[in-house]
């Protein structure tokens, strides 16, 4: 199983990916994990890319499209994976394509979460609120202005990947409003 998952930040992406790799038994990857990683072990990508997420930019499509093409091919990416966060531009949804073709494999379903924006920096709010009383470390990028900046990055480069993936037959929306649970029931109905 090969998915992808579309939708602004705090659609709920991430929520959905993770519980559908419990279901499916298939990593779920999260190029914004990845970059995390890569910034925090301050590796060569990680310096550079720094700055740009700190600021709710986007990092080099050329960047992002070398790291998951690693990343798929390690073992675990046998069986499927599941993408949250990339492709995020029409250039790697292209690159994507041509990767994939190259390694001989094929995506099963492009899923987007069609979500309300007003609800969102409310939801971003939630997650930090969250996350500072479970003792956990708060996003660099989850403020109010690098939160504004990425809606803004998603909906000049990102949200024409819906009509990409309508064109090509692949596109499958869900309502991300609905409760948790719900989302995942509509999600499983499209895999079944
Ligand atoms: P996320 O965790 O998906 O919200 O990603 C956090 C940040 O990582 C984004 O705001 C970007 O700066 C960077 N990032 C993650 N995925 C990509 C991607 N596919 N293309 C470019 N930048 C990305």
């Amino acid at each position: 199983m090969r998915l992808i998952f579309l939708g602004p930040p705090g659609a709920g992406k991430g929520t959905q990916a993770k519980l559908l790799t419990e279901r499916y038994g298939i990593p779920q990857l999260s190029t914004g994990d990845m970059l995390r990683a890569a910034v925090a072990q301050a590796t060569e990508v990680g310096k550079r890319a720094k700055a740009v997420m700190d600021a709710g930019q986007l990092v080099s499509d050329e960047i992002v499209n070398e790291i998951v093409s690693d990343r798929i091919d390690a073992p675990d990416c046998a069986k499927g994976f599941i993408l949250d966060g990339y492709p995020r531009t029409v250039p790697q949804a292209v690159a994507l394509d041509r990767m994939l073709e190259s390694k001989g494999l094929k995506l099963d379903a492009v899923i987007e979460l069609k979500v309300d924006e007003a609800a969102l920096v409310r939801r971003m709010e939630n997650r930090v609120a969250e996350t500072v009383a479970a003792g956990g470390t708060v996003r660099s990028d989850d403020n109010p202005e690098a939160f504004k900046r990425r809606l803004t990055e998603y909906r000049e480069k990102t949200a024409p990947l819906s009509e990409y993936y309508a064109g090509t037959g692949q596109l499958k929306t869900v309502d991300g409003m609905a409760d948790v649970n719900t989302v995942t029931a509509e999600i499983e109905k499209i895999l079944a």
